[in-house]
């Protein structure tokens, strides 16, 4: 297939991209598309008519295997982070972790994500219950829609590498069934030395089995949780030939000054990436406080400092978030607010956050992206710019894999049906 009059970021003008066997071939200027001699039977194309058109999104971010349990046995009256973790320990508890129940519920969200542009997901499992279900669950889910969706697996200790019973093992035997990347919570275990500890037994896996590192790092609002500083520094030491990513960061939006001074130069000397969810973490942060503080990482002061940062959903309806429906521009409205990031220069490259940095967190930028060799993977916005995508949260009408089209949609339009009213 081709598709033809696309805007294209960082190119002026209209441009036909031709798709040959699923991989992008020949981009040239509207018109002048080599098909329309040689091909006169290439028979499906579709008309961006000069809407922008992109890499899928990518979700740095989410726990499809929690996705609909908001409610399983009771909701979340605090709202608090940690009564969704005890929530989330009574459905164990309770035998309701099925296999069918997470396959089910992940397929879903995964859907629910597809349908608003999202081609890549990197999905955090829990690695503490004793059988491993939910893992097994997303293993086969990752291979059952790999033709529509990407999908990268974390292995997550919920509660805890150190604590828990067998943590270490479980961990260790979701990475060997294989995950595709390491987890932890260090700001959980229950000393800061455990804390350390855990972070380098992680790093150890990673070492082992060749996987990249992601990891809830200080998501609580306490400006005493600094694995993040020791992240960088096992990043630096080891020097692993993976990408080390810190999920939420939440704490250092507390941190000082002076410290945020020292922290920043050795988060980049080790390449730390950074995965905000700005949505959940609203939610989950600062919620009896008085003023209450945003919550969220300092997005705009790790970008500028060169950092990379993606964005992601986190949740889909579950103990820890009610809502959620795996739309990214949704979490990028919310995190350029947050950020105090709607000046024109962070606007015009605002779907970084969720295309190319969450490429790089994911370690796929060699394979993402609308260039000529590269797989053909891309979306059709309603919008010609990132700012309006931004701002009318465009509509996806196409969704392209591998040079197939996996759906389309008809822009939205409404009638007016009053004398002197006109359609905008
Ligand atoms: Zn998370």
């Amino acid at each position: 297939m081709d598709i033809i009059n696309a805007t294209l970021k960082g190119r002026e003008g209209h441009w036909d991209i031709r798709i040959d066997d699923g991989v992008f071939g020949a981009i040239v200027p509207a018109g002048q598309r080599a098909s329309d001699t040689s091909d006169a039977d290439r028979s499906e194309r579709f008309d961006a008519a000069g809407r922008l058109v992109v890499a899928p999104f990518v979700d740095a971010h989410i726990h499809l295997d929690y996705a609909g349990t908001e409610g399983l046995t009771r909701r979340n009256d605090s709202g608090t982070l940690f009564e969704a973790t005890q929530i989330r320990a009574e459905q164990k508890e309770r035998g309701l972790i099925t296999f069918d129940r997470v396959y089910d519920n992940a397929l879903s969200a995964a859907r629910l994500a597809v349908s608003k542009g999202t081609g890549f997901i990197r999905s955090q499992v829990d690695t503490t219950e004793d059988d491993l279900t939910s893992l097994k669950a997303l293993l086969q889910l990752r291979e059952d829609v790999k033709d529509w969706v990407q999908i990268q697996i974390v292995a997550f200790p919920q509660n805890t590498v150190l604590s828990y019973p067998n943590g270490r093992e479980l961990l260790e035997q979701a990475v060997a069934m294989g995950a595709d990347a390491v987890g932890g919570v260090p700001h959980l275990e229950a000393t800061r030395e455990d804390g350390v500890a855990s972070l380098e037994y992680i790093f150890d896996l990673a070492e082992k089995y060749g996987v990249a590192i992601d990891v809830h790092c200080d998501e609580i609002d306490d400006k005493q949780s600094g694995f993040i500083e020791v992240m960088a520094a096992l990043a630096s030491q080891r020097r692993l030939d993976v990408s080390v990513t810190a999920s939420h960061a939440v704490a250092m939006a507390y941190y000082a000054e002076g410290y945020m001074a020292k922290l920043v130069p050795n988060l980049l000397a080790a390449d730390i990436h950074f995965a905000i969810c700005p949505t959940e973490n609203l939610h989950l942060q600062g919620r009896d406080m008085v003023p209450a503080p945003r919550g969220v990482a300092p997005i705009k002061r790790l970008t500028d400092a060169g950092l990379n940062v993606a964005f992601g959903q986190d949740s889909i309806a579950d103990p820890f978030y009610p809502v959620g429906e795996g739309n990214l521009l949704r979490i990028l409205e919310a995190g350029l607010h947050v950020g105090h990031m709607l000046s024109g220069r962070h606007l015009d490259q605002a779907l970084d956050f969720i295309t190319t940095h969450g490429a790089k967190n994911l370690g796929i930028e060699d394979h993402y992206g609308i260039e000529e060799g590269k797989p053909a993977h891309c979306i059709v916005l309603d919008c010609t710019t990132d700012q309006e995508a931004v701002q009318h949260q465009a509509a996806v009408l196409c969704s392209v894999r591998h040079g197939r089209t996996v759906f389309t949609r008809r822009p939205e339009s409404y009638e007016t049906r009053m004398d002197g009213f006109a359609a905008p």
